[in-house]
């Protein structure tokens, strides 16, 4: 089923640093890619984050995140870095549980109209506890797990793009 909302996490997700939570404002921006922190942590985009989320955009693909950090230096990280506007209802909560985030996120969509099968979600997250959770609780939505399923987000784009019927659907999350 085609895919109408993207969900990336966004430690060693979207971006390579593990714990945006550590991080102190404010932020300079180095590059298109990078930011630094008031010590000189850098912050680095995972390769093709950019091009993924442009590429979302064009096909008109819903993108949200589902972020277990205080939010205050990741929101930092991303209007840094200029990408606020990619997403729509970002979620980054501080505590583990991304099926709780998850579920809000899809109930706050559909109470706007934007109704959505699980099937029609693909989230996206490097640990597959939080991608076995989020299914437990939500339904079959797809999911790649980062470094995993996936080397980084370059490849995300070839999954929308596969054939369905020659490749199949990562399994790492079912197990368990
Ligand atoms: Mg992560």
């Amino acid at each position: 089923m085609a895919v109408r909302l993207v969900i990336l996490d966004l430690d060693r997700t979207l971006w390579d640093h593990h714990n945006a939570t550590e991080l102190r404002a404010p932020f300079t921006r180095i590059d298109e890619q990078t930011v630094a922190d008031a010590t000189g942590v850098h912050v680095t985009l995972q390769p093709g984050a950019r091009a993924l989320l442009d590429t979302l955009r064009e096909r008109r693909i819903l993108i949200s995140i589902a972020s277990w950090n205080q939010p205050a230096p990741a929101s930092a990280i991303l209007e840094t870095l200029g990408l606020r506007d990619y997403f729509v209802h970002p979620k980054v909560e501080f505590h583990p549980y991304k099926e709780r985030t998850v579920s809000d996120l899809v109930r706050e969509l559909s109470e706007e109209g934007v109704r959505l099968r699980p099937e029609e979600i693909l989230y996206v997250d490097d640990r597959a506890l939080h991608l076995r959770r989020v299914r437990r609780a939500v339904g079959p939505v797809q999911v790649l797990q980062a470094g995993v399923d996936i080397r980084d987000l370059r490849d995300v784009i070839g999954y929308l793009d596969r054939d369905p019927a020659s490749t199949h659907s990562p399994v790492t999350a079912e197990e368990g």
